[in-house]
This record gives C-alpha cells, sequence and structure tokens, in this order.
C-alpha cells in the first residue's frame, strides 16, 4: 500500500452507501483516480462539504496494486467554484470540461492537461465577457491539448489554402475543411456547410481563440460543429451529456 499526495480537481461525485461518496479525479502527478471519501456524507464528516465538481485541492489516498477504487484519507481545499452554479452557461462550460477530461485524460499523468483544465475552470469562472464564447475556446483548448486539433488552414483532399469566400466545407470523420473543387469527390463523407466567417472563427478557436470575450458571428454553427465534432473523433458517435444538457436549456 502506497501514500499518494497530489492536486486534484474533482471531476465527478457519486453517492455510495448511507455515508460516502466516490470522487472521480482528474490528479497533476497520477492521472485520472476513482477515490472513496468514507464517511463524507455523515455531517459532521472531516471532509466538510468541500467534495463537489470543480473544486481543487490535495488529495491525499492510499493505492494499492491491482486496485482501481483508492481510499481518500484527506482532501485539503485549494479553489472550490460553486459559483459557477449559479449561471447556466457557466455551469454547462465547467460540464463539459470535466466531461471531456473524464472520458478522454489518457491513462498516465498529463500535468499541461490537468493545468489546462483548472485555467479553463477560472475562466469560465470569472469571465465577463461572452460565456459561450470563453466555453468554445476553453473546450478546443482542451481537444488541441488531446490532440485532435482539426485542419482548419488547407484542404483535407488535396492541401490547398482555401481562400477568402470560397465554398468550404467541414469533413466530420477526417476532422478538417474541404475545398469547393475537393466536394464533388467529398460525397460519402459527413459533411457539413461552413460559411467563411465560420472557417476563419473555427481557425481562431483552434489557435487558442482571440480572447478577448466578444461574440461569436457564428456561435451557433460552432457549437453544433464543437458537438458533432467530440462525437465523431473522441466519443465514438456518441453526443456528450454536457451537450445534451446544454441545448435542453437554450433551447
Ligand atoms: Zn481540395
Amino acid at each position: 500500500m502506497a501514500l499518494v499526495t497530489t492536486l486534484a480537481t474533482i471531476l465527478k461525485t457519486y453517492e455510495y452507501s448511507e455515508t460516502s461518496k466516490i470522487l472521480r479525479l482528474l490528479t497533476r502527478d497520477h492521472g485520472l483516480c476513482s477515490v472513496i471519501a468514507k464517511g463524507a456524507r455523515r455531517p459532521k464528516s472531516r471532509f466538510g462539504g468541500l467534495l463537489e465538481p470543480f473544486t481543487d485541492g490535495v488529495a491525499t489516498f492510499y493505492t494499492r496494486e491491482g486496485r482501481e477504487l483508492h481510499t481518500l484519507s484527506v482532501f485539503e481545499l485549494r479553489r472550490e467554484r460553486q459559483a459557477l452554479g449559479r449561471e447556466l452557461m457557466r455551469y454547462a462550460g465547467a460540464g463539459l470540461l470535466t466531461e471531456i477530461a473524464l472520458r478522454f485524460a489518457p491513462a498516465a499523468a498529463d500535468k499541461e492537461l490537468f493545468d489546462q483544465l483548472g485555467r479553463g475552470l477560472d475562466r469560465l469562472l470569472e469571465e465577463r465577457g461572452d460565456l459561450e464564447t470563453a466555453m468554445l475556446e476553453e473546450t478546443w483548448k482542451l481537444i488541441v491539448h488531446l490532440g485532435f486539433a482539426p485542419n482548419t488552414e488547407c484542404c483535407s483532399l488535396c492541401g490547398r489554402a482555401v481562400t477568402t469566400g470560397e465554398r468550404t466545407q467541414f469533413d466530420l470523420t477526417g476532422g478538417g475543411i474541404i475545398c469547393g473543387r475537393c466536394q464533388p469527390q467529398a460525397k460519402n463523407l459527413s459533411l457539413r456547410e461552413l460559411s467563411s466567417t465560420a472557417v476563419a472563427e473555427l481557425s481562431a478557436l483552434v489557435r487558442g481563440g482571440r480572447g478577448d470575450g466578444r461574440p461569436l458571428e457564428s456561435a451557433p454553427a460552432q457549437r453544433d460543429l464543437l458537438r458533432d465534432f467530440v462525437a465523431y473523433h473522441l466519443a465514438d458517435y456518441q453526443q456528450l451529456n454536457s451537450f445534451r444538457f446544454l441545448e435542453e436549456r437554450l433551447r
């Protein structure tokens, strides 16, 4: 049995028995971990009321070789982000970032991913500009970090740089744009028409975003594209729960 201490972000919590909680953590030094916080649901628990999603802390737990579920010993609070729950867009965005981390983080520790998730959650908490832009920018940062950057500069088939105003489509399966000339031979792909504004805004999103908090002109198209891109590339054609949540409420 080894004792591990690491920075951790709580991604999700589950009630377990009458008194305990299971936490899914993204840790800085050990990747994704599941821990059980025994007694955490008791009113006078030594963990207090801190064990909620989006919270950062220093987690100390016992690991045992071959076990998937570790026993949490201490969770020292570093940053709680409960205020995310006060506004739908902030909460939905945080849910999206944590769901992506939970489902697609690599098994090995990824310190940059951990730090990026923290920056994204902080931004959603503090953003004063357009929240949907912040959500799209921070989500693309995670996706690009995970190695799924779409090709937005050149045609995926012929490699030609697409000119402004050219009729452009986005190939969801290949994950890149298709120029006007190549579209006739790309009929069997899952194509999505994108305006030149949408292509330019997607290109900026993939490069880290403009960061100025202004709303995107193509926001609805970007939301649909992000949802479907994640489904096609990362999630075996399944929509993420957090997108479903967001869309039900935006309707
Ligand atoms: Zn082409």
